[in-house]
């Protein structure tokens, strides 16, 4: 055991923990591979872990069956991910917690607006592209109105991050977001909250996920300092669109992906990432492929766009 206060050089630079988090709302798609190929090999490239979560928390959207069908894709593609997967359903506690702590903390408070009253009431936009929520319960709940759902308070400065392919962002929430729901009116933890409690207690210090997300990345920082919790570097890969401009997705049927597309589709999201495939490479078992992809591996040649068709 190490009994000196001196940080030792393993303390000072912890291990690179990387994740892959996907929704189980349908199979995975070309689009979910490129986030899982980016945060995989950056993970192994940096002689880190990575852990697979499945982020079930909303259950209205969650497919029954998607999750085996998710690891099957995975596992069927060769990757491999440290520990045991992480279902967000059963970690209800953990963001339990957190919420809690914000409460007493005094940085939430509770809502009773149904989305009728917002619309009436909101004047802006939110980055999100809904209505900004305008503080309406902020100074406390109207007379013998209930609470549906507890907010956030976001303060009026700017969260300015550097990513690590986007660039630096720079976001204010509350001109941008508004108050962000942590307790939804259903009954169910917001993504936001649970993201943030789960990359802190699993000790992930990187994430790379897709560029849908970045516009996420403020509230989660804020999220974590509030929580007094360490939040992670960030990098954001571009998402894959199809010909009509639109984000592959269950929604815009996107085509599931097997892993009897082998190689040859790994080497389509590499090169998507911006990373050269010598012709070689695609003739490779899986795990030569896996091996040569590791050492290729350089995250400064992923493009800096929002978004790319997918080939
Ligand atoms: N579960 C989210 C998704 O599938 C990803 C969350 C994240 O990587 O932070 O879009």
């Amino acid at each position: 055991m190490n009994t000196n206060s001196e940080p030792t050089p393993a303390d000072a630079i912890p291990r690179y923990r990387g994740r892959f988090a996907p929704s189980p709302t349908g199979p995975l798609h070309f689009g979910s591979l490129v986030a899982a190929v980016g945060s995989y090999l950056d993970a192994k490239a940096n002689g880190g872990e990575w852990l697979v979560r499945i982020e079930d928390i909303d259950a209205p959207r969650t497919q029954p069956g998607a999750t085996d069908g998710i690891l099957r894709t995975l596992e069927g593609f060769g990757f491999e991910w440290d520990g045991e997967v992480v279902f967000q359903s059963r970690r209800l506690d953990l963001y339990h917690a957190a919420l809690v702590r914000l409460q007493l903390a005094g940085l939430t408070y509770p809502c009773s607006c149904s989305r009728g009253e917002i619309a009436a009431s909101a004047t802006r936009r939110s980055v999100d592209g809904g209505l900004l929520y305008p503080g309406s319960c902020r100074a406390g709940l109207r007379e013998g109105a209930a609470a549906r759902a507890w907010r956030l308070r976001v303060p009026d400065r700017e969260f300015a991050f550097q990513d690590r392919i986007q660039g630096e962002a720079r976001q204010n929430l509350e001109r941008e977001v508004g108050d962000f729901v942590l307790l939804r009116a259903d009954g169910q933890y917001a993504y936001q909250l649970a993201v943030v409690a789960d990359d802190a207690a699993q000790a992930v210090n990187a994430v790379v996920r897709g560029v849908d997300l970045l516009d996420s990345t403020a509230r989660q920082i804020w999220l974590s300092q509030c929580l007094g919790l360490p939040a992670p570097s960030y990098a954001h890969v571009p998402v894959a669109v199809n010909p009509a401009g639109e984000k592959l997705s269950k929604q815009t049927q996107a085509p599931a992906i097997d892993p009897a597309q082998g190689v040859g589709l790994l080497a389509r999201a590499l090169r998507f990432l911006g990373q050269p495939v010598p012709t070689e490479a695609k003739k490779m078992e899986l795990a030569d492929f896996w091996r040569w992809a590791t050492g290729a591996w350089n995250i400064a040649r992923v493009h800096a766009v929002r978004a790319i068709l997918a080939e």
